[in-house]
């Protein structure tokens, strides 16, 4: 049994969580997405692999969701004062990540690479493949412009309206072969409930990674990030409408339509199943907040089971 998670940052790394110390910890990997990578202060910030890696390795703040536990500031402080702008809070640990990165990136190793070393000194025991070692950069269009996505998600805390969604560099990054090799090989690919836009949206829009999912022999799965037809956190929602989709189960579907052969809704939205089905898409109906260990752990221990059954 080969299994793929395709992850974003918080809902990604919850789903993550649920496979690394779940019944199938052994048979999966994670494909991350790196679209929301950016540079501050001269380092190579990427927050959705740390999110993961962090999660992973029981360093993360469970508050916060990112970033890591026992975290201090002085170094922003500083910056701060240096006249430097400070909008992304980035803590004293998690700066040495972004410095190992940016030194090692510098020295020409594969961020693939990094990822993995990273991993390894937190311990993280579910292997994290990155879609592509190349730059790609999600963008978001509103009223007053281009924003970078971090301008938008952290600085102007997803208040701008969303026109449209672009991700640079996603025509001519070169696909991992080891993202590509894992897509092709797998028996089940879990879509976390992550942001259909722009974390999974991301990394499919690589066009041979979009090809790999699309042409697996995989059952595809995807878990909804929305409860109650609205969004846990995040700017799932103005993104979704920003594509002419809605927010609600039909929403996430038309995001993966084309190789969706099973969906998780949640039983607040339980209504929405006969549509789904109408479909010819598989439903599972359960609770799919994720607050505890045991909730993720339980979630995807049943996802998985779901897929199996139906396969
Ligand atoms: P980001 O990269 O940190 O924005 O995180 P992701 O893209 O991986 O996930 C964001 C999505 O996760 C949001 O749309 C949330 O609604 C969803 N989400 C967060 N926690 C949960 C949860 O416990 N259950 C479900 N079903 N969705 C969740
Ligand atoms: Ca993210």
């Amino acid at each position: 049994l080969n299994i793929t998670l395709l992850a974003g940052g918080v809902g990604g790394a919850k789903a993550a969580e649920g496979l690394a110390f779940g019944r199938y910890a052994q048979r999966a990997k994670v494909i991350g997405n790196v679209a929301d990578d950016d540079e501050f202060h001269g380092l190579w910030v990427s927050p959705d692999i740390d999110t993961l890696i962090y999660s992973l390795g029981g360093q993360i703040d469970r508050q916060q969701g990112w970033g890591r536990k026992g975290e201090s500031h002085q170094t922003l402080k500083e910056l701060a004062a240096l006249g430097q702008d400070t909008w992304m809070t980035l803590g004293d640990l998690d700066l040495a990540t972004h410095i190992y990165r940016t030194q090692l990136r510098k020295q020409g190793v594969s961020m693939s690479e990094i990822t993995q070393r990273l991993a390894t000194r937190h311990g993280v025991n579910l292997p994290i493949l990155l879609p592509t070692d190349d730059t790609l950069q999600t963008r978001v269009k509103t009223p007053s412009g281009w924003l970078s996505f971090q301008e938008f998600f952290v600085r102007e805390h997803c208040q701008p309206d969303v026109i449209e969604v672009a991700y640079q560099g996603a025509d001519h990054a070169t696909p991992n072969a080891a993202a590509l090799a894992q897509l092709s090989t797998s028996d089940l690919i879990v879509i976390a409930p992550s942001n259909p836009v722009v974390s999974i949206g991301a990394i499919l829009s690589i066009p041979d990674i979009r090809q790999a999912v699309i042409d697996s022999d995989a059952y595809v799965v995807a878990i909804s990030p929305l409860i109650g037809g609205k969004t846990v956190k995040g700017p799932a929602d103005k993104m979704l409408l920003s594509e002419g989709k809605s927010v609600d189960s039909k929403g996430i579907y038309d995001s993966y339509q084309g190789f969706l052969d099973g969906m998780v809704i949640d039983l607040q939205d339980a209504q929405e199943a006969d549509w789904l089905q109408a479909q010819g898409v598989d439903v599972l109906v359960t609770p799919t907040l994720m607050k505890e260990r045991d909730d993720k752990v339980n979630l995807l221990d049943q996802v998985v089971a779901f897929a199996l059954d139906k396969q």
